[in-house]
């Protein structure tokens, strides 16, 4: 029997998308400016709906079940803390009992005739990304979301924008696009990454389209400065660069190209969470579409507000695949919901302030020292010790990966070229690679003086 057929447009009801989730600017006349009880209010009757629709699904029904949590009776929103949290581990281990796409989505491929999705992927490079499937109406919303986020940080209708993310399995490009495109009305140049049109040129088209943004990466956007200086050009005054939406160091991006640099938080599996505002007070939460809870990066229990902990995530506005109570092990806190000096009563969240595990993200991959390890040892000439350095060098993100090898010293060097070209061709980045002398790394890994095994140190600083 044929299928019904469902394109996207008839997949979604717009009306109903556009008023749960306004875009901007009608966003920030409307839900930015919501008073607390109608935050709550529509975030509570969100959480029930979310809370039986994750019911569903085999990954979270079974947790539910087992912790003795009935999805249809939640009544107030402290009732999420009675549902169970999951770690990214619990995600691989759906994957591989599951593959390829675990049992925690709600969709699945077969369903694409009635109900058109698309793969976003986890940037990591371990060899085993993280897939979540997003129905059209999720895409929709979390392109609404992005358009915020943009607009809020600078962007305007009918502006020129840069779209220089490479088109890859994280989707990072497409979703742009998307945010760009059918959000904001911007004219969107798709450059790609600098491997695709050079910076000379990503440089010249900037000028002579008079681009208002180009979205890359942070380090990206200060090297597209060092390049226009080196064609005899001023970033500031040579441009009409108005926002610096790039993850990055904002400080130096605002330097660099005198335009506005916000932070912003955001993953994967649930795209937008939180923007910083004009008061930079913190980044608030699009609270129609998150509930944004803190947790003890060990225990799970509840942090204070003002605390550092985990965050731990619950979106409110998916059909597709559930996230609910996911421990992101990304280290933040919250501010007490308190009136913004922007007029926002949403609530606000620091910054990102690290891992609450160890993932690295270098350059917009995700790489755990542990699977980093695990790769410098497939070299013959590599012991079984070994450290990995995560540090900032000239405005990028490195990571050291230190190795133990007994192969007298005058080999070091060779060992290193082999272990670093290992890397770059596993992990598709550049690492830099330093052979030791056993016993070298005793000090760092504190074998002898530790009953944990150290086997990472971040030396980024704060960010
Ligand atoms: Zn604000």
């Amino acid at each position: 029997m044929a299928r019904k057929l469902n394109r996207p447009h008839q997949a979604v009801d717009y009306n109903a998308l556009t008023e749960a989730f306004p875009p901007p600017p009608d966003y920030f006349e409307s839900a930015w400016l919501d008073e607390p009880e109608q935050i709550e209010a529509k975030q509570l009757e969100r959480l029930k709906a979310r809370a039986v629709k994750a019911g569903r699904v085999p990954f979270f029904r079974d947790r539910f079940v087992a912790a003795g949590f009935d999805p249809r009776k939640i009544e107030t929103l402290e009732d999420l803390w009675r549902a169970p949290s999951y770690t990214v581990d619990d995600i691989r281990e759906s994957i591989e009992s599951h593959p390829p796409f675990g049992d925690y989505q709600a969709v699945t491929p077969d369903m694409a005739q009635e109900q058109p999705m698309r793969v976003f992927m986890s940037g990591g490079t371990t060899g085993k990304s993280r897939p979540t499937l997003y129905t059209a109406w999720d895409r929709e919303a979390g392109a609404i979301l992005g358009a915020r986020g943009l607009y809020l940080h600078g962007i305007r209708p009918g502006d020129t924008v840069i779209n220089a993310w490479a088109y890859s399995t994280h989707n990072g490009a497409f979703h742009f696009d998307e945010v760009l495109y059918r959000w904001l009305n911007c004219v969107v140049l798709t450059t790609g990454t600098g491997n695709v049109t050079s910076s000379r040129r990503q440089i010249e088209l900037a000028r002579q389209y008079a681009a208002t943004a180009i979205l890359t990466t942070g380090d990206y956007m200060l090297h597209l400065a060092e390049v226009a200086q080196e064609m005899g050009l001023d970033p500031k005054a040579d441009f009409n660069i108005r926002a610096c939406p790039n993850i990055g160091d904002p400080k130096r991006l605002e330097e660099v190209w005198g335009a506005p640099s916000y932070q912003s938080y955001g993953f994967h599996e649930v795209q937008w969470v939180a923007i910083e505002c004009p008061a930079r007070q913190g980044l608030h939460i699009f609270e129609d579409a998150f509930i944004v809870q803190v947790v003890d990066p060990e225990s799970g229990e509840p942090m204070a507000d003002g605390e550092l902990g985990s965050l731990c995530v619950t979106e409110l506005y998916k059909t597709g695949s559930p996230q609910f109570r996911y421990n992101i092990m990304d280290l933040s806190l919250l501010h007490p919901r308190e009136q913004c000096a922007c007029g926002s009563w949403l609530r606000r969240m620091a910054p990102f302030a690290g891992r609450g595990d160890n993932m690295v993200k270098l350059r917009g991959v995700n790489i755990w020292p542990e699977a980093l390890g695990e790769l410098v040892m497939r070299h013959p000439a590599i012991g079984d010790d070994w450290f990995v350095r995560a540090v900032r060098e000239n405005d990028r993100d490195e990571m050291i990966a230190m190795a133990v090898s007994p192969a007298p010293p005058s080999e070091h060097a060779r060992i290193k070229g082999e272990v670093e070209a290992l890397l770059r061709e596993e992990l598709g980045v550049r690492i830099e690679a330093e052979i030791v002398a056993p016993g070298a790394l005793d000090a760092l890994t504190e074998i002898h003086t530790s009953a944990k095994l150290k086997r990472f140190r971040d030396e980024r600083g704060t960010r």
